[in-house]
């Protein structure tokens, strides 16, 4: 990435640059260099993206273009953990590899459908990247270095359709699934900035709606990537249907519950497409899943909005639902979106509600906004540019 450097530009489409939540403004660096987005489409028509084939078609067609299919292997797993081909060949055991190799694989394959077009990052290190599609759509990642496994936080759709009322993703509607090298190169790109040990679907998107890509992303993950299921953060808004459908799947990936409200009539008007899902319901499927994939415990995230669903009473119908359950739960004071009617709780009232979960006996941490105002919200680096 060879970008400008300006301090907070966000006032693109007329909105203004949200509040800070303190400390040193975050930085915003944007590409613009790259080939026009017709010619970016059309390369990959003929030249696949090297992540889109499966393995085997890929071996395939390396042998057809006269190389070793070994070669295929070994950069699809390059790749994977962050190999940069800007840097020249990948480093490689007992093997020299031909000398030609990255300029004929270039003929036959294109190395990332994505491109990295603007990071945010914040002085706590870490970053949010928007990612140019092929098609010119967008999505983000987030990258999180200093937590005590480094982690990435993925999308696994192009805006979404769940239309929780909080969130700017869900403020355009799905656009479009992510294939699952969509998904993949997120990750090989976030990982040439270091390495990735956690992976969290957690960003644009609800994973369920597109649990076919994401299942696939995720194998070829175990398998080539060195990042197996168990250490997958898969979020859901349910319903409990979907949670079921992930238990289905056989992968232990550990799921994050997005309840918002301990009860069904204020969780409809928060998260409006899905207006008769019963708490207990979701929580339900999520402790069969927890059951089937060895007992470990879920999260149960919940956006702590001021005014809303912060109130002593929210604190104690949560945890009379969750009393035996194996939920952890992670609350998250509400970090503003332009555009959204809602207030960041207060931090005494975040405070009082997470002791009532303790002192009721629920395993509950209220967030570190980590990466504030970078990580601010999903879907606020792309609503906040013109993409
Ligand atoms: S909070 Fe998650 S599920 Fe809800 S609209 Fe946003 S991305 Fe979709």
């Amino acid at each position: 990435m060879g970008g400008t450097s300006v301090e907070n530009p966000l006032t693109v489409r007329g909105l203004r640059p949200r509040a800070s939540s303190g400390g040193a403004p975050e930085t915003v660096r944007y590409d613009r260099r790259g080939p026009p987005f017709a010619a970016y489409h059309a390369a990959l028509v003929d030249r696949p993206a090297l992540l889109q084939p499966s393995r085997a078609e890929l071996r395939e067609r390396f042998a057809a273009a006269g190389l070793a299919p070994r070669w295929a292997d070994v950069l699809r797993r390059a790749l994977l953990h962050g190999w940069d081909p800007a840097s020249g060949p990948p480093p490689v055991r007992r093997a020299q590899p031909p000398r030609d190799l990255l300029e004929r694989v270039a003929e036959i394959a294109t190395w990332s459908s994505l491109r990295e077009h603007a990071v945010a990052a914040s002085p706590d290190g870490v970053s949010k990247s928007l990612f140019r599609l092929h098609d010119g759509e967008a999505v983000e990642a987030v990258a999180l270095p200093g937590a005590r496994r480094p982690s990435a936080c993925l999308s696994t759709q192009v805006g979404c359709a769940m239309a929780c009322r909080f969130c700017a993703s869900g403020l355009d509607g799905v656009r479009r699934n992510l294939a699952a090298h969509e998904v993949l190169e997120q990750l090989a790109l976030l990982r040439r900035r270091g390495p990735v040990q956690r992976l969290v679907l957690m960003g644009a998107g609800e994973p369920t709606r597109n649990l076919r890509a994401v299942v696939a992303a995720l194998r070829v993950l175990r398998d080539e990537g060195s990042l197996g299921p168990r250490h997958v953060l898969l979020s859901s808004v349910g319903p409990a249907a979907a949670i079921r459908r992930v238990t289905a799947t056989g992968l232990p990936v550990t799921l994050a519950l997005s309840l918002h409200a301990p009860d069904r009539a204020l969780r409809a008007e928060l998260v409006p497409t899905q207006p008769d899902a019963e708490p207990a319901e979701l929580l339900d499927a999520c402790d069969a899943h927890s059951t089937a994939t060895g007992g470990r415990p879920y999260q149960v995230e919940y956006v702590l909005l001021g005014g809303v669903n912060d109130a002593p009473a929210h604190a104690a119908a949560l945890s009379d639902l969750l009393h035996g359950r194996r939920a952890h739960v992670s609350l998250i004071a509400w970090n503003a979106v332009p555009g959204l009617p809602f207030a960041a709780p207060s931090p005494p009232r975040a405070a009082a509600f997470l002791a009532t979960l303790r002192r009721a006996g629920v395993s509950a941490a209220l967030r570190r906004t980590l990466g504030a105002p970078a990580t601010a919200a999903c879907g606020q680096l792309r609503a906040s540019r013109a993409v």
